[in-house]
């Protein structure tokens, strides 16, 4: 679901064509100026350098190069907070080393900064702030506590303020440390066995998306079976169980730039331990002598009534929950009866159908940061079942709730109640009770996983 080529022109940004606008009208000088700095440097313009590329506009305005294999990005806004999340497109399938499709791989805050030709991904500090109206006394809490820089890039093509790099190495990093998961044995990201990953690759007005397959290969140079090619001994689930060839796995890697929502729209809320809300927490050198020094918000999903004087009233947005479509019945309905159940707590603090659960559209990626989805993930042997979220680290804004269901669950269920009950006298009765038994529990599972991705602690 790419969008389709377009020019170089329609592939600009709404911020993008604005600056080129005040380029060529106010600041026609400056123009000049940065057109003279532009042939020093050598470089093309972005018009030039992407000619024979296929356009891909959006958020981060992106380009595949077909003959190199590489995608380009534009980054017109500099010093500009956005989100980078990552996530496993697709996965290896052994719980024990944990690399499971759909699970979350970790997101920050990330800023691009330009210095002449370099462009710098990087990532400010958010732990330690200060709340203070006084600029000097926040830049001083700003420069005490480090920020990290993430990547180096260099201007490969310039239009005005515009600049245009190779995103490439950086989708095809090891970025979440699967090479140091994998095992029995020593595998290394290969390179030459990895690439971009197009069919979700796509673009969106406020968000980018980008996939990449990261094969990994052992070390010892075999290819199957030998020393390693089993798994690691006892009940372990190594790469040899699971993959199609203990030498080599590969998974995919998804990729997430998001603009963040405008600082002031949405209120964070304080945390107090007893509400049985999770939170997050950050350093605040402004606090008050008598107030503690850290602060915590709970995480939990914007919600707004359309009309806020109402007792009850529908929401501006609803919540929307996607279940994978990959979901065989009868345990799709189950899940979906489960997750729904979350509707009455809704309507019982005054919402009219604000949450809704659906099966998740085959072309919407279950990366796509827009959408909140419940992932029905297969692995070789059972494991945990999982509900987490995409924060505004910032504000503690939930942005995408994401679920981990185990698919194994629901068969160690049946064979439970199957042992448990043992209702056969002669071999041929039918067992319906078992599988109403075993779907009655993973629609509790449905809507305990959803619960966490809403904000929600265990209650213990
Ligand atoms: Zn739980």
């Amino acid at each position: 679901m790419r969008h389709a080529t377009t020019t170089p022109m329609a592939a600009m940004t709404r911020k993008g064509a604005l600056a080129l606008t005040l380029l060529t009208t106010a600041l026609a000088s400056s123009a000049a100026a940065a057109q003279n700095r532009q042939d020093d440097a050598g470089l093309p313009t972005i018009e030039d350098r992407t000619a024979s590329m296929e356009a891909m506009d959006g958020f981060l305005p992106m380009y595949w190069d077909d003959a190199g294999g590489r995608i380009w990005l534009e980054i017109a806004q500099w010093d500009t907070d956005v989100l980078h999340a990552s996530g496993i497109g697709a996965g290896l399938g052994s719980n024990d080393i944990g690399i499971d499709r759909g699970q979350l791989a970790g997101s920050r805050v990330v800023r691009f900064h330009r210095v002449g030709p370099k462009v710098l991904m990087i990532q400010p500090n958010y732990r330690f702030r200060a709340s203070s109206d006084n600029a000097a006394e926040r830049k001083a809490v700003e420069d005490a506590f480090a920020p990290s820089t993430l990547w180096g890039f260099d201007a490969a093509a310039r239009t005005g303020d515009r600049v245009l790099i190779d995103f490439t190495p950086f989708l095809l990093q090891d970025i979440a440390g699967f090479a140091g998961r994998l095992r029995p044995g020593t595998y290394r990201l290969d390179q030459s066995r990895s690439a971009v990953y197009l069919p979700m690759t796509m673009n969106f007005p406020e968000n980018t998306e980008m996939e990449a397959s990261l094969t990994f290969v052992r070390q010892d140079g075999g290819m199957a079976g030998g020393r390693f090619g089993g798994g690691g001994g006892g009940a372990f689930e190594g790469v040899g169980n699971v993959a199609a060839n203990a030498g080599s796995a590969t998974v995919r890697m998804h990729h997430s730039f998001i603009q963040l929502p405008e600082l002031g729209e949405y209120t964070p809320r304080a945390h107090d331990s007893r509400s049985g809300y999770g939170g997050m927490s950050f350093q605040d050198y402004s606090a008050a002598l008598d107030e503690p020094m850290t602060r915590r918000f709970i995480r939990r999903h914007r919600l707004e009534k359309r009309d806020p004087t109402a007792p009850m009233s529908e929401p501006v947005e609803p919540l929307v929950y996607y279940l994978d479509p990959g979901t065989p019945e009868p345990v799709r309905s189950a899940l979906l009866d489960g997750a729904r159940w979350w509707n009455q707590a809704f309507e019982a603090a005054g919402f009219i159908d604000a949450f809704r659960v659906e099966i998740r559209p085959e072309d919407v990626s279950s990366h796509d940061v827009r959408y909140n989805v419940i992932n029905w993930v297969h692995r070789s042997t059972r494991g945990w079942s999982t509900g987490g979220s995409i924060t505004d680290p910032r504000t503690g804004e939930i942005l995408k709730g994401n679920v981990t269901l185990g698919s194994l669950r629901v068969r160690q269920d049946y064979m439970i109640a199957e042992g448990l009950l043992a209702p056969y006298e002669n071999g041929d009765e039918d067992a319906q009770d078992i599988s109403e038994w075993a779907l009655a529990r993973i629609r509790q599972l449905s809507a305990h996983e959803v619960g966490h991705t809403l904000g929600l602690g265990h209650n213990y």
